[in-house]
């Protein structure tokens, strides 16, 4: 990359501001956009940084004369501005992509449909402990741009989703990590599930031998995908359905990490629970076998993880009625790990805005496991219909306090209220974050 050179930034959320500072410390000539408006403390910083912006509007003249363009993971490459930008013969990539240009540090990289934070954060919370010198990125706290200005860390722990693996091309992670694959975000990939796998293995191009790929061989898509590439890295499987061929696998409750010296460890000392975390602490429990990590500290690290907010976060027990959060499974996967861990009868809150869900494969647990549902959407028609022949309540809210209200009249004592929404939130909620906040604010109000 070559001093001078003109860098338009689409988008001033934490990504494209780290990246703009990046930009300008490597002695290119950053310009910041973004349609909406800039947060105050970023326009602060890029101000104080002389580094130039707008906000509410995308000067295209400007943007389409710049050498490179390093788009928001949030703007689909659809769009009129970057379509007229890939025709010009602009390169338009990922905040990720152009960070990893300027770090030579090691590069652990997580990606899958589900179980990202939990297992990017997992991970981080091993290595720490164990005292290396280790930092988060991706869509965890600073961006990896930021950091890589002053590149401090010697391994950064990233996750990665597949907008960003879209606009990466020659980013090449040391050790890359594929959880599961199951339809999300298919708005996105022209309802394409082949489209969405091959943004998800993108985590894999440029792999080298030396470099290694952890990936959940109980996952059919993943598995058939792996036939058919021709990745050179070390594999290193996980499952806890079989054993052969496994790095890490399961047997008789116990997990067992299988690269020498082999760590094992009671499924039951793990700090979180659930078949979902049972794969996530495998692909934490390999990465960090991978790195030498003692086996007491991996040991001690798998067992007192703290769970992070809005992942089946337990919120309170009210009269015999415990209430969890799972606001964060936007999927419909998601939702059928939380519903699998169920070990009571359920009230399930769920609904929002819908990605192209297939509620098919919720039917059993669902018959099995939930006396009641909660449509907490705008539109829950699609939620109604699949379920109306399984479950004999189905009441329908437009609050938190509406659902939380209506759950604690179907649920009695001993049985478990479940919000796991397999949808979005932007119908009723700003964010997850704001659904599951006044979920439980509503909760503990009660
Ligand atoms: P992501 O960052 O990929 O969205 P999170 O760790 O934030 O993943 O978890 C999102 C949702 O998926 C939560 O509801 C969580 O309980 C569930 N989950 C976590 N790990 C897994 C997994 N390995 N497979 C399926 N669901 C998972």
């Amino acid at each position: 990359m070559t001093k001078n050179q003109h860098i338009a930034i689409l988008g001033a959320g934490e990504s494209g501001v780290g990246a703009a500072l990046l930009a300008k410390a490597k002695g290119m000539i950053p310009f910041v956009s973004d349609k909406g408006a800039i947060k105050p403390s970023y326009q602060k910083e890029l101000t104080e940084n002389q580094i130039e912006f707008e906000a509410g509007a995308h000067s295209e003249e400007r943007i389409l004369s710049a050498d490179l363009i390093v788009k928001s993971p949030g703007i689909p490459e659809k769009v009129e501005l970057v379509r007229k930008a890939l025709m010009d013969g602009i390169p338009v990539i990922s905040e990720i992509e152009f960070a990893g240009r300027y770090t030579s540090k090691k590069k652990i990289c997580i990606t899958g449909s589900n179980g990202k934070t939990t297992t990017t954060m997992w991970i981080h919370h091993i290595l720490k402990q164990a005292g290396l010198n280790v930092s988060m990125a991706g869509n965890i706290g600073d961006s990896l741009a930021r950091q890589v200005v002053e590149d401090t860390a010697d391994v950064y722990v990233i996750e990665l989703s597949s907008f960003q693996l879209d606009g990466m091309f020659e980013f090449k992670a040391d050790i890359a990590i594929l959880l599961n694959i199951t339809p999300d975000h298919l708005d996105r990939y022209d309802y394409e599930m082949q489209h969405y796998v091959n943004s998800k293995f993108r985590i894999t191009q440029n792999l080298q031998e030396n470099d290694w790929f952890i990936y959940n061989a109980d996952d059919p898509i993943i598995n058939k995908e792996i036939e058919e590439r021709n990745i050179v890295a070390q594999l290193a499987p996980f499952s806890i359905t079989k054993e052969k061929g496994m790095a890490g696998y399961v047997n008789n409750n116990q997990i067992i990490i299988n690269l020498k010296p082999i760590v094992t460890m009671s499924i039951h000392d793990l700090s979180l629970k659930g078949k979902h975390n049972t794969q996530n602490s495998l692909a934490a429990g390999i990465t960090a076998k991978i790195l030498d990590i003692r086996k007491e500290n991996i040991r001690e690290s798998l067992a007192d993880f703290q769970n992070v907010e809005h992942r089946l976060e337990f919120v309170a027990k009210v009269n015999g009625i415990e209430f969890i959060n799972d606001s964060k499974a936007t999927n419909v996967n998601a939702a059928w790990f939380a519903l699998e861990s169920m070990s009571n009868p359920t009230v399930w809150i769920v609904g929002g805005v819908d990605k192209g869900n297939d509620y098919e494969t919720l039917l059993e647990l669902v018959k099995g496991q939930v006396k009641a549902i909660v449509c907490l959407g705008k539109n829950n028609e699609k939620i109604i219909e699949a379920f109306s022949g399984s479950v004999d309540v189905i009441a329908e809210a437009n609050s938190a306090m509406e659902a939380v209200a209506l759950s604690y009249r179907f649920a009695k004592n001993g049985e478990t209220v479940l919000l796991s929404p397999a949808c979005a939130s932007f119908d009723l909620f700003e964010s997850y974050e704001d659904r599951g906040a006044q979920f439980k604010t509503c909760v503990r109000a009660l």
